[in-house]
Parts: C-alpha cells; structure tokens; sequence
C-alpha cells in the first residue's frame, strides 16, 4: 500500500469504514516540500464520491449503539489512550512528514505536531472517564427529568495545513470522547502525516467507521459540509472560507465551530522588561512560531510612545537573530512558507507596507544564502499606522508591525480596532496590572508574559476569528446535544 524512498511516501488509497480502500478517480495530490521544492510524495485525491463513502461509513458506525455512539464512555476512554500511545509510537514519523510538507521547523513540530496532539488525546479520554453523560433533576412541577447530553452524530472535520495534527485532534478527541463519529479533510498542503494518524487508528483497533479519512479540496471540503447525512461541522482555515461554510450551515440549521483567522496584539506596557534572554522565548511563541503561519500570533506590536525606539530596538533584534533554514535543520527558527502563493501574499504585504511608507528595520526580503525554498526573512515594520493593511489584515507570514500608543486607554483602543479578535499577549513586569488590561481586550484568548494554547482551556475567537470554542470542557459540549426526558 505504501513505499517509502528517502521522503517519497506514496500512498494509493483511502482510510474509510476501517479499511483501505481504492479512490474513485485516479487523480492525486502530489505533496511538495517548501524548504526544496521538491516533489515528496503523493496520496489520492478525495472526490466527492470517496466523500460520500467516507460519510456513509461513519454514518453506519454511529447508528449502531454497539459500534461506538452508545458505548460506556470508560471503553471508549481505553481505545483513545490506546491511539494516543499509537501516535506517540509514531512521532518521529509525524515530526518528519509535517515540516517536510509545510515547512514548520523541527523544533516546532516537535513541541506542538508530537506530544501535543497525543496530549489533547489524553485529556479528553480523562475527562470521557469522568463526565456526566446523564443526571436526573427534580421537576419543578413534580416528578423527575433525565436531561441526556448525548454525541452530536457524524462529524465534519476540515482542517488547515499549518499545524494539521493539532489542529485534527482539537476536532478529533472530543468527537471520541462524545461517541461522535468523524470524518477528517486534511488540507491538500499536510497529506502524508494524515496517512500516518490512519495507520495509528488501524493499529489502536478504533471501531471500523468511527475515524474516515479523505484528504482533498475545497470542492470535497465543501461537499462535506453540505452533506445530508453529516450532523456537525467543525473548521479551522481562513475566515473567508468559514464565511461561506457558515453560510451553508446556517441554512442547513447545522451546528458549526469556526476556528478562523487572527491579527492580534501584543501589547508592551511601559514597565515591560525588554531583555530578550528572558523573553526571547515567549516572545518567539506568540509572535513568529511557525513561520508567521500561525492563527493566534500578536503580529500588532503596540508599544508606548515613551519607549517606542526601545521596543523597535528589541524587536529588530529578536527577529534578526532568529536562524532562518530548512524545516528539517535541528536550528532553523524560521522555515520556508508553506507554498509558492502563501510567499507571493506575504511579499505582497511586504510591498504594501514599503508603500505605504512603513519603515523597515529588518528583513523585507528573500534570504540571500537560500537558492530554493520559499523562505522570506523575518520582518519588522515600525512606524506603523493602526489602519494600514499591514496592521489590519493577516499575513500569515513573518511580519510584525510595529505600532505607538499614548496610555494605557489608547492601547486597549487600538487592540480592540480590529476585525479579528483570537489571540494577543500583555507585556509587563506587573502580571496584576497585565490581567487588568487583558480582560478589556476583545479577544477569545489572550496571554500574560506568555502564550500557548492549553488543552485545558477554550479556545477560539470573536468577531472574524470565528464561532464557539475548542479544548477544555466546552469544547467537549460542543460535539453534544441534548435530550430531555419527563420521566
Ligand atoms: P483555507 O480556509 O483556505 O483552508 C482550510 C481548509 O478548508 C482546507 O482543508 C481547505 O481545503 C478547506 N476549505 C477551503 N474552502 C472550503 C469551503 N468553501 N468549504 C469546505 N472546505 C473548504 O485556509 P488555509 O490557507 O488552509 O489556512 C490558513 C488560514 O487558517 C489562516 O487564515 C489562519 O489564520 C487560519 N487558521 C485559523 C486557526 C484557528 O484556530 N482560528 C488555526 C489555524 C489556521
């Protein structure tokens, strides 16, 4: 089914009803590495008969109580940390495949696409164990009622390339630990580590048509969302894209989680300690991780008027000392973009920055020692207006802008002067008088000194970063529906 030769991994069918399964159509994807732009492998394309397929199958594997969906929540507990061992025994796998796809650097992958998603894996099985599926109230007007929160039915799972096993398992834990069943759209870009989450599955014995896997377009995305027989979508990707899944869904009267895009702010408060051998690291996670190509990043730096060259300073120096190179370098910081397009878009806002008369104090251009790969070096603009496009807009790559603010007041304005609102940092030496000024910020999630999404705690956005919430308890509530019943 599978050959591998020095990073060719072809794959020639489908994952669907616990079987392999050949395409309906013998086109494919062929997978790219950006660091090289070489050819690294090819698996089918799902079309939208291998679409209904995979919906078929997880249909039929929840309708039977016995398979999954009516399963004591305990059992199925025991097959989740089954897969997450399976995963685990996997990771040198995973960490090779998704920067060789999308350029993530290694020593990213190896701190968010393995262990993390194994991790979230581990905490739903728990909470799977300890929830309350059921309880019995007293009725106001005598009698009892048991209220049933009950798994939501088959899911639509469509996810992005930037962090694809992450970004599968904040869908993919809760739907088994629910007793959903789901079916996984990998982006085109992240394919082969979306093989290797199925071989895991196979091998965790998860019950035939509890887990399908199609990897394709946006056509096939699309075809999912719509499909007749699927009781839930869940999305992360551009709000572009989830404008128009919500739009389908909302028609259909189909429940929808929307992880979409982000612009968000770091604010630097004028007590911050600037010295980058101790913020260095926070300052990497929650600015530039994963080439820019990171949905919560706070690319708006917003720094008081009082020491705003001392924060330009900082930042230049933070992004200038960063070791940008090949995914697959131990070193590298910053990777290539994932594709061709996602370079031209970044460049573009480069552009549009110099034009609009931003001042550049590092980076702007392609590395000159990198002859292939689409890298871009990491960017600083200062002298940023809050309205500029540069400011309002996601690049998605590695681009900060620099922003000045008077007071405090000011800042948590200019935070908030976004269309988005998913991440964003505090900067300070006083965390009391960070918090203070967090819970202002319009934003579903937002750090003080630090930032990384806790498998513990919702997460998601407001305004065009989306709909309703994943990780923690309710995201495990948004894979469930409930039933009243007067007894
Ligand atoms: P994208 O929206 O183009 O694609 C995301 C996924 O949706 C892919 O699998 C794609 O095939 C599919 N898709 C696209 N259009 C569709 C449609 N109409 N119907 C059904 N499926 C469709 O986004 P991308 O370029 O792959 O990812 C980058 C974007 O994702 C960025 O905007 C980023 O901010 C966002 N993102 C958000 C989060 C979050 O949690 N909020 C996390 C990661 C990425």
């Amino acid at each position: 089914m599978t050959s591998i030769t020095s990073m060719n991994i072809v794959y020639d069918k489908f994952f669907i009803g616990g079987e392999w399964i050949a395409p309906s159509s013998d086109k494919v994807i062929v997978s790219i590495d950006p660091s090289t732009e070489l050819t690294n492998g090819q698996v089918p394309e799902a079309l939208e008969a291998d679409i209904d397929k995979a919906v078929a199958a997880a249909r039929t594997a929840f309708d039977d109580p016995s398979t999954w969906s009516g399963c004591d929540p305990a059992e199925r507990a025991k097959v989740m940390l089954r897969l997450a061992d399976e995963i685990d025994a996997r990771a040198a796998g995973f960490q090779e495949r998704v920067s060789a796809q999308n350029g993530m650097p290694v020593a990213v992958a190896a701190q968010l696409e393995i262990g993390y998603p194994s991790a979230i894996l581990r905490y739903y099985a728990d909470l799977a164990s300890k929830a309350e599926f059921s309880e019995i109230r007293p009725g106001m007007f005598g009698g009892e009622i048991e209220v049933r929160r009950q798994p939501i039915g088959v899911v639509a799972a469509i996810v992005p390339w930037n962090f694809p096993q992450a970004l599968t398992m904040f869908k993919l834990a809760p739907a088994l630990a629910t007793g959903c069943t789901i079916v996984i759209k990998p982006s085109p870009e992240t394919v082969l580590d979306a093989y290797l989450l199925a071989e895991a599955v196979e091998a965790a014995g998860v019950p035939a048509g509890v887990v399908n896997i199609a990897p394709g377009g946006r056509e096939a995305g699309a075809h999912l969302v719509s499909h007749p027989l699927v009781n839930k979508v869940a999305f992360t990707g551009s709000t572009a894209a989830g404008q128009k899944i919500g739009e389908v869904c909302g028609r259909l009267l189909r429940p929808a989680t929307l992880e979409l895009g982000g612009k968000s702010a770091a604010i630097v408060l004028d007590d911050a300690d600037l010295d980058l051998s101790k913020i260095g690291e926070g300052l990497f996670t929650s600015t530039l991780l994963n080439n820019g190509q990171t949905c919560f990043l706070g690319t708006r730096i917003l720094a008081p008027k009082s020491r705003y060259e001392e924060v330009v300073d900082a930042f230049t120096a933070f992004a200038g000392s960063l070791q940008v190179g090949v995914a697959s370098s131990p070193d590298t910081q910053i990777g290539p973009m994932a594709t061709a397009r996602q370079r031209e878009r970044v460049e573009s806002y480069i552009s549009q920055g110099k034009n609009a008369g931003a001042r550049i104090t590092v980076g702007g251009s392609r590395p000159r020692d990198l002859d292939a790969g689409f890298f871009v070096e990491p960017t600083v603009f200062a002298d940023v207006d809050n309205r500029a496009a540069i400011a309002q807009e996601e690049i998605f790559g590695p681009v900060l802008s620099v922003i000045s603010y008077q007071d405090d007041e000011h800042a948590i304005q200019l935070a908030n002067d976004s269309k988005f609102g998913l991440g964003g940092t505090v900067w300070t030496s006083d965390p009391e008088r960070g918090a203070a000024l967090a819970r202002r910020v319009h934003t579903g999630t937002i750090g003080i000194n630090r930032y990384i999404p806790d498998p513990a705690a919702p997460f998601g956005g407001v305004k065009n970063s989306g709909l309703g919430r994943e990780l923690g308890p309710e995201g495990l509530a948004s894979y469930q529906e409930t039933q009243t019943i007067y007894l």
